[in-house]
């Protein structure tokens, strides 16, 4: 648009210094041909023949003149002769006349045209020749031009013929002289309204453009109206107060909000300093600090910073919470700064209501997870004395009829047991979140001993089961070994329960994971039981849900079972899911993505359930201050012939560990006066016997951040009762005897524990003992044989294994210095260092012969 302005402007200009110039030479052309008659050339040609008669009749009375005064003179007749001296002087007039005439023609502006013409040139040079002949008479004296006088007849007839061809000559030449004019003029003209056509059209092009500029301005004024229209009804009809102040801190614009949010009108404040109106008193002085440093530095705290939270003030006096921003504008005398508030004082009491509300909902959940510690505790404590009370009478003499009652308390206890347990793992797996801890698991071993588990309960039912592992290329994967196999056991338990001569099928299937030393693990659990309708898959695996399905139920379920499941199988990052036909059965199954495990790592523990390990005698401290479980527990690790000390409180506990060195000691957790967890620090703190002594927690908390308590506390691990035989076995078989172990070098230690190899004896009586010990010598002579040779086979695993149930053994009967080297060798067989385990191996021998060489001496 600039540039068609330009070219415009630049037309017409152009237009006009051109048509100026053009006019200039027309008018220049008029001038001249105002000039004409005065130089009329054409005239002047015919005045030439004119003036040669004029010449010739003055010649004529001059000759006459001079003959009458020549007969006057001779007849003395004087007055009747012209004096000749006047028709002299007239012939003078006629010659000076006729000659400016012949010169006129060759000073007039067409001379050089006539000129050109040859004809014309040779009559003019005729006439211009006679002139000047006669000049000379002319100007003499009378008497000379009287005697001239008839040569001059006679020039003057010679050249009679001359004007005239002068003029006839000239006629052609002047029409074209004019042709040539009126042509130019033409010209001109044409050239003239050619440009005022173009002056005319970019004239035309400026009055289009301006009347287009009109329209767009007119356009873009009534934008800018309705714009300032728009923005004036939305700061009217703005919830937020909107208030304009200028770079003094004057208002200048307060709307219809900000009249209602502060109490004030408009037109009070308009011009007010705005500190004055809306800001406390106590912040006023700040308030203007800040618009100061703003001036200089534009440096502020509040300006262009997001919302803020400010008190502001009403017009009663009251102080108010708000969410202010600020922003700065430029105006027409400097800065401008636009302030967008609102009230949000109901916004932060519904906060604070809010956050009450979310406080006693918190409150509501520890009050929860209390009230599940607590049930968990006082179901668990006197489930307790029942669980372990059957497991006592079961070694006692019972009639048959004793026993199937026996067996119905147990069943009743462990379906009691099961239910607490479930309630307890959901409240658990909610208050660890997500997290599942990963380490290697050697699934087939998990997935068989699982199936094993479980077979007597399948065969109660006539129910076959089974399993099988389908693309596992690594020996072992890392997951969480929990979590899995208590999700397994509640389908497969489910499968069992609702399937009755069927089948029941345990399957993982491996296949590449998606990121590198991962692979996807598809776990289901298949049976051929009574299936589920389609409406019912929709709800199981919400909390509290059993399908009633009155002929064949045979479940006596908490309906918590796969809600559980369903949180562990999330947690790991899978979803539980079931396809089910009803009467024809059901799959459930869930994928996970798991990293591989790397080389060299291998399954923490082998269990000394799945090792049978042998029982090694123990002297054990038992702090519980209930009577009924501090008796059974007595009995129980008693009868597993450990050697056992009670105390009935943690003070009790705190003594005997200062006095006495226990190879381990069972803490109840709540004790009246102090409870386990002190007495566990005050144990770990003092400078007794026991001070080092793994100390394991009994308690029906099972909560895990009791746990980390417990942990924090200097404990080993948690015992949770009710308590099983099986799990208390477990758990014994597991010590090692860190606090003398730890401080004791192999090299030092003598073969034999003498004490330990005594007490033994007397524990298991002189017949058993002597038995005992020559399985043990033979067992010693047989397995150090074949851990060498698993080593040197490079089977580190099955060398472990070995090494694990030879170094029981050998904790039993205190074969201290051969333990010793067996830890060291477990250590290395499960780091999968093989030159250690070659080199540890190697030295067992000596060992072993010593320690039998001991053994016969003792
Ligand atoms: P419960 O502890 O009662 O077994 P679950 O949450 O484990 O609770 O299961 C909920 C319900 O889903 C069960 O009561 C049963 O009706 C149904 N169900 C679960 N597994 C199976 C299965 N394999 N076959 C048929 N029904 C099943």
């Amino acid at each position: 648009m600039p540039f068609l302005r330009i070219l415009i402007g630049g037309v017409i200009l152009i237009g006009a210094v051109i048509t100026f110039y053009l006019s200039a030479t027309l008018t220049d052309r008029f001038d001249k041909l105002r000039e004409a008659p005065q130089d009329n050339s054409q005239w002047n040609l015919a005045q030439l023949e004119v003036d040669y008669l004029k010449l010739a009749g003055a010649t004529h009375l001059a000759e006459m003149a001079a003959h009458e005064a020549g007969g006057a003179e001779a007849s003395g007749a004087e007055r009747f002769s012209p004096p000749v001296g006047d028709a002299l002087d007239e012939l003078r007039k006629a010659f000076d006349i006729f000659y400016s005439r012949v010169y006129v023609l060759e000073e007039s502006k067409d001379a050089e045209a006539f000129l050109a013409n040859a004809e014309l040139r040779r009559n003019q040079d005729g006439l211009k020749m006679f002139l000047h002949e006669m000049v000379p008479a002319m100007d003499g004296p009378d008497a000379g031009l009287l005697a001239a006088l008839p040569r001059f007849r006679s020039r003057l007839d010679s050249i009679s013929t001359l004007p005239r061809a002068i003029a006839l000559v000239s006629v052609p030449i002047r029409a074209k002289l004019s042709d040539g004019q009126r042509l130019e003029i033409t010209n001109l003209l044409k050239a003239i309204a050619l440009v005022a056509l173009v002056v005319l059209i970019a004239l035309m092009l400026a009055f289009a453009t301006l009347l287009l500029q009109k329209s767009e301005l007119n356009r873009k004024t009534q934008t800018i109206a309705r714009g300032n229209e728009r923005l004036a009804s939305t700061l009217r009809a703005s919830l937020d107060a909107i208030i304009v102040i200028d770079d003094s801190g004057q208002v200048m614009d307060f709307n219809g909000s900000a009249e209602n949010i502060f109490g004030h009108k408009r037109a009070d404040v308009i011009g007010r300093p705005i500190s004055q109106v809306i800001i406390p008193e106590r912040f006023r002085k700040a308030h203007l600090e800040g618009m100061a440093r703003f001036r200089e530095g534009r440096q502020s705290k509040i300006v262009d910073t997001g919302r803020l939270n400010l008190l502001a003030l009403h017009a009663d006096g009251s102080e108010f919470q708000t969410e202010t921003s600020i922003t700065a504008v430029p105006g027409e005398n400097g800065l401008n700064f636009i302030a967008y508030i609102r009230d949000i004082t109901e916004e932060v009491a519904n906060r604070q209501e809010l956050h009450a509300a979310r406080d006693s909902a918190l409150e509501a959940y520890r009050e929860k997870s209390k009230f599940f510690a607590v049930m968990s505790h006082e179901m668990r404590t006197p489930l307790n004395g029942i669980i372990s009370s059957l497991d006592l009478m079961r070694d006692t003499d019972l009639t048959e009829r004793q026993r199937h009652f026996l067996q119905i308390a147990n069943d009743s206890s462990d379906i009691l047991l099961g239910h607490i347990n479930d309630v307890l793992d959901i409240a658990k797996i909610e208050s660890e979140g997500r997290q599942s801890r990963l380490e290697p698991v050697d699934l087939p071993a998990l997935m068989s001993s699982l199936t094993e588990n479980l077979r007597s309960l399948a065969d109660r039912r006539n129910t076959r089961i089974g399993w099988e592992a389908i693309g596992l290329d690594a020996p072992y994967v890392c997951c969480d070994p929990r979590g899995i196999r208590q999700v397994l056991l509640n389908l497969m338990s489910n499968a069992i329960k609702f399937t009755s001569s069927g089948q029941v099928d345990l399957r993982v299937m491996a296949g590449p994971g998606q990121t590198d030393g991962h692979c996807q693990l598809t776990f289901s659990v298949t049976d051929t039981g009574i299936g589920i309708s389609a409406e019912d898959q929709k709800r199981i695996f919400d909390d509290f849900v059993t399908v009633d399905n009155t002929y064949e139920r045979t479940s006596t379920g908490t309906g918590l079972g796969l809600g559980i499941a369903r949180r562990l199988v999330a947690a790991m990052g899978g979803r539980l899911v079931v396809e089910s036909r009803p009467r024809k059965g059901s799959t459930f199954s869930f994928t996970i993505e798991v990293p591989k495990a790397k080389a060299g790592q291998t399954p923490d523990d082998l269990t000394p359930a799945e090792t049978l390990a042998p029982i090694i005698p123990r002297r054990v401290l038992v702090v519980e201050d209930n009577e009924v479980n501090r008796e059974l527990l007595h009995v129980t690790l008693t009868g597993d012939g450990h050697t056992v000390a009670l105390a009935s409180d943690g003070f009790e506990g705190v003594h005997m560990a200062a006095k006495h060195p226990y190879d381990v000691i069972l803490m109840d957790i709540s004790m009246p006066n102090m409870d386990g967890v002190k007495a566990t620090r005050m144990i770990r703190e003092s400078r007794g016997l026991s001070s080092a002594t793994p100390i394991y927690a009994v308690t029906a908390h099972a909560m895990p951040e009791e746990r980390a308590k417990f942990d924090k506390a200097g404990m080993e691990g948690c015992l949770i009762k009710p308590l099983r035989r099986a799990d208390l076995r477990k758990m014994m078989a597991n010590i090692h005897r860190a606090g003398h172990e730890a401080t004791e070098t192999a090299a030092a230690m003598p073969p034999i524990d003498l004490a330990q190899f005594g007490d033994v004896g007397s524990l298991l009586g002189p017949d058993k003992f002597r038995d005992q010990l020559a399985k043990f010598q033979s067992e010693g002579d047989t397995l150090t044989h074949e851990i060498r040779a698993e080593i040197a086979r490079g089977n580190l695993r099955a060398a472990r294994a070995l090494t694990h149930r030879l170094a029981g053994s050998c904790a039993t009967f205190g074969a201290m210095r051969l333990h010793s080297d067996l830890k060291s060798l477990e250590t290395a067989c499960k780091a999968g260092d093989s030159d250690s385990a070659e080199k540890i191996a190697d030295g067992l021998d000596p060992v072993w012969l010593l320690t039998k060489d001991a053994i016969a001496s003792a």
